[in-house]
């Protein structure tokens, strides 16, 4: 497709058929194991052109080419596995508490070592950086919001010879293209905004280096973590509306995050789009908006937070983001989240509702639950 187009043009177009006469207008799901002998495809295992439909328009998105998994944590297994063993990664002191849990498992059974830094202060990932074999980023990160300064890290990742990974599920393909930033991987937990209707597991990969795209391609058939073509179907259906949908979502943040602000049970609201935000700045200079997530703490009551999600009406109390419908949850009631998350830090994944609904429900929970 012509490369001047907008993201919320591409997200439409992209990844569908030749337009020649009697073709169908979008790719359907390709339902085989195998394929008749004698072409480049050979197994289902290899390819689907159900994902390559949507590895083409997230390629053309993010600038690069891309690759999709059995889900987000699959993506994430096969690019560690670029790490030799012994090999060290530096990874966010906060990130989604899966992908610290992965490496953690990693470094306890002697494959890799793991150092940890705050991704958003920029002179610690420097110093972190030398020798490392890869440099893993997360931004805005899961679930405390900061913002890391993508092209200061990736200069940094690159001048010590490190890979550098960006997890891009929270920005998105439409607000963040990290490959531009400097990243050498774009990765996606496809279940969150990209599929965007809370009904697929679905990770990607995009890279524009073709060494490390056959390298991530070839653990993707090794280790078999490959998507159902009717989910990658239905992430690229999902994926035409990503431009409406944030539009909405993001537009919903941002009006409660003011209000929240200013609610006297909230003691914090952490979201990179409000004027105070210690984010601000970087993600005014890397992204074209601010997401649609936002999280809160209530003066360290974790009792109350609690009751809080477990007492709104519209809102989901559930796990996950980047629905359709509005979703709540205090982080910390999983064990594995970080224990330098606040035990009362609820994560607000705002959905595309109309915003004052989203707002009686959350201040009814507000009152009623604490
Ligand atoms: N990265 C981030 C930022 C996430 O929020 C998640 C899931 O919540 C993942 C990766 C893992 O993705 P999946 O659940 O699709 O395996």
């Amino acid at each position: 497709m012509a490369s001047d187009l907008d993201p919320s043009t591409v997200v439409v177009h992209a990844g569908r058929p030749e337009r020649v006469p009697n073709a169908p207008v979008g790719q359907s799901p390709v339902f085989s194991s195998t394929y008749v002998a004698g072409g480049d495809r050979g197994y289902g295992r290899f390819g689907n052109d159900s994902w390559s439909a949507l590895e083409e328009t997230l390629g053309e998105l993010e600038g690069g080419r891309g690759l999709t998994f059995a889900s987000g944590m699959a993506a994430v297994a096969a690019i560690v596995d670029l790490v030799p063993v012994g090999g060290r990664v530096v990874a966010p002191q906060h990130a989604y508490s899966g992908v610290l849990a992965l490496l953690d498992q990693q470094a306890e059974a002697g494959r890799l070592q793991v150092d940890r830094v705050n991704v958003a202060d920029t002179e610690a990932v420097v110093q972190a950086v030398d020798g490392a074999f890869m440099l893993w980023i997360e931004s805005p990160t899961n679930p405390a919001m900061e913002v890391a300064d993508i092209p200061a890290t990736a200069a940094a990742g690159h001048a010590a010879g490190a890979i550098v990974v960006v997890d891009n599920t929270f920005a998105t393909p439409l607000l963040q293209q990290p490959l531009q930033l400097g990243a050498d991987i774009v990765m996606h937990s496809a279940t969150k905004f990209i599929a965007g209707h809370s009904d697929v597991i679905l990770g990607a990969v995009v890279t524009a280096d073709d060494d490390l795209w056959t390298s991530i391609e070839l653990r993707r058939r090794s280790l078999g973590a490959i998507p159902g073509p009717m989910e990658a179907w239905l992430a690229l259906r999902g994926l035409r509306t990503l431009a409406l949908r944030m539009e909405r979502a993001q537009s919903n943040a941002a009006f409660l995050a003011q209000r929240l602000l200013e609610h006297p049970r909230v003691s914090r609201v952490r979201y990179p789009g409000l004027p105070g935000d210690p984010g601000r700045k970087r993600a005014e200079a890397q992204m074209s908006g601010f997401g649609a997530i936002l999280s809160i703490e209530l003066g360290g009551d974790a009792e109350a937070a609690q009751r809080v999600c477990e007492s709104t009406q519209l809102w989901v109390h559930a796990t996950s983001l980047g629905g359709v419908e509005s979703m709540l949850e205090r982080r910390r009631r999983w064990p594995i989240e970080v224990p330098t998350i606040p035990e009362d830090l609820i994560r607000l994944a705002v959905g595309i509702e109309h915003p004052a609904d989203l707002w009686a429900d959350l201040e009814q929970a507000l009152r009623n639950g604490t």
